[in-house]
């Protein structure tokens, strides 16, 4: 990943005499209490070192944070959750961390809630469901709302609700020049179609106004389906899904099982699809469907119930924990063919280590209604999101690890469409950024040039201003 720290230190005291007496909340430098805990992001393949964390209290000290590091010239990373799978949250540089600015305000007969720019997802959830409701987000609750949000946001109840993005109304944030600016469907409207899928591109987001829904169970069917069935499984899926309700949504997962007791014996270690199936209608409509999608899993690792909303959004929480090794790459598949799925089994053979996966998610519905030309997420037509992820402990099996999902994506590109959801993106694919937004860029381009023609804004699946240099002098 590219990082241009050279003039970090020099620029960093000249940031923290700027704002030193000024900022309300705290600026953590190198050796300071706290700033080992504060320089950590969610990816421990990711070690900065900034230079400076400004974790700001409000407002004002995000603009003085951007006023004075513009003015140094120093590399900025924003940072919400730090979840970004490439890093993105941190640098050598400064670091403007906005986790102290978590609030959550839920107006529950207008069905709106207003969201601080350093929210997690979990925190979002906790406040909406006291009034019964929803914000459709991501499936880990420690994940940073921002990054997510901004980058476009899928999750269980995206076919139901739409994308994350879409469920935004209007944005306040601090442009690149300090102004805090808000955007709406009247009010800068280039903006706000920009904010909706152009990632940390426009400035840094203060807050969010985000439409919920009422929800507050689900009906979930989980099975594992054996390697000798998984290419039937998986023809299945895609017919099955083409026509699914909105309610609707099946995740399928190639991994190896585990030697835990709740998986059948026959299948511990082998290569299987685990299938989460989510129903959030009415359950007894849910219950044939279910049983449906989970007819070819072995029957014995079956099992369906109704549980809490908020069950559903911690559920794979530990899973995914900070400081363990990840490396992803992703795509497009418009459909899955023969080849395709042969591709798909063939990864298995060689995976390289018990948490590294292949997951399969089946978008359309909801998120598919949004016209493509609405918001700046890049590709709504392609129903299937295909993320090779790889996470595992060891850095002596790093290169195995790597070497796996860049073979494995290389052998199934051909497979895809042109395309790539931007938060499912490593820190090594600046050239993919493009191909991201692909009819989208030249718009996307013009709103950059127009809020952040200096790039400060970088540290992000970064949208180069017009005029703007292919590497820094
Ligand atoms: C465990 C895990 C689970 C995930 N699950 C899902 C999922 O279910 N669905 C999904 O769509 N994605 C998912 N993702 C991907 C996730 O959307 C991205 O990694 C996202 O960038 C995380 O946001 P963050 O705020 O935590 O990241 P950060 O590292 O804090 O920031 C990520 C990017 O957003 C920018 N940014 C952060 N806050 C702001 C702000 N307030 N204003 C402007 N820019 C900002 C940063 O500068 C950076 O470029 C998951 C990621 C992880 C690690």
């Amino acid at each position: 990943m590219p990082d241009w720290s050279e003039r970090g230190s020099v620029s960093a005291s000249d940031v923290y005499a700027c704002l030193n007496g000024r900022f309300k909340g705290d600026l953590l430098r190198p050796g300071e209490g706290g700033y080992d805990d504060a320089r950590v992001v969610w990816n421990g393949m990711v070690s900065r070192f900034p230079c400076l964390i400004a974790r700001c209290a409000d407002v004002s000290d995000v603009q003085m944070a951007v006023r004075a590091a513009s003015a140094a010239g120093i590399l900025t990373a924003v940072r919400c959750g730090g979840h970004s799978l490439a890093g993105f949250g941190t640098c050598n540089g400064l670091v403007i961390d906005l986790s102290r600015m978590r609030q959550v305000t839920v107006d529950a007969d207008r069905r709106r809630a207003r969201i601080g720019g350093g929210c997690l997802l979990g925190s979002i959830d906790c406040a909406t469901q006291k009034s019964g409701l929803v914000f459709p987000s991501g499936v880990v609750s420690h994940t940073g709302a921002s990054g997510l949000i901004l980058g476009g946001g899928t999750g269980w109840l995206t076919r139901r609700f739409g994308l994350s993005c879409d469920n935004v109304e209007g944005f306040t944030l601090v442009t690149a020049d300090g102004s805090h600016v808000h955007c709406d469907q009247t009010e800068n409207p280039d903006l706000f179609w920009a904010l909706r899928g152009g990632g940390g591109n426009f400035g840094v987001v203060t807050e969010f106004e985000i439409k919920l829904h009422p929800l507050t169970s689900v009906l979930l069917g989980e099975g594992l389906c054996a390697e000798s069935d998984i290419h039937r499984l998986l023809q299945f899926w895609r017919e099955f899904m083409a026509d699914a309700p909105f309610d609707l949504k099946w995740n399928i997962d190639l991994h190896l099982a585990s030697a835990a007791k709740k998986v059948p014996a026959e299948l511990r270690g082998r290569p299987v699809a685990g299938n989460s199936v989510l129903w959030t209608g009415e359950p007894d409509r849910g219950h044939p469907l279910l049983e449906r999608a989970l007819s070819l899993c072995h029957r014995d690792s079956v099992r369906t119930r109704l549980m809490s909303f908020l069950e559903l959004q911690t559920m794979a929480d530990l899973d995914f924990p900070h400081g363990r090794r990840y490396y992803t790459k992703s795509g497009y598949f418009p459909d899955l063919d023969r080849t395709t799925i042969d591709r798909l089994l063939a990864t298995l053979s060689e995976i390289p280590s018990p948490d590294t996966q292949v997951e399969l998610a089946y978008l359309g519905a909801a998120a598919a209604q949004v016209s493509p030309a609405e918001t700046a997420f890049g590709d709504r037509s392609a129903p299937i999101i295909l993320n090779l992820l790889a996470n595992w402990s060891e850095p002596a099996l790093d290169a195995a690890n790597i070497a796996w999902v860049r073979r494995n994506f290389q052998r199934l590109r051909p497979n895809m469409k042109p395309g790539v959801y931007v938060n499912f993106m490593s820190g090594d694919e600046q050239d993919r950024v493009p191909e991201a937004y692909h009819q989208l860029w030249a718009r996307m381009v013009e709103v950059k040039s127009h809020y952040d023609p200096a790039n400060f804004f970088r540290l992000n699946q970064n949208v180069r201003p017009g005029n703007y240099p292919e590497k820094l002098p």
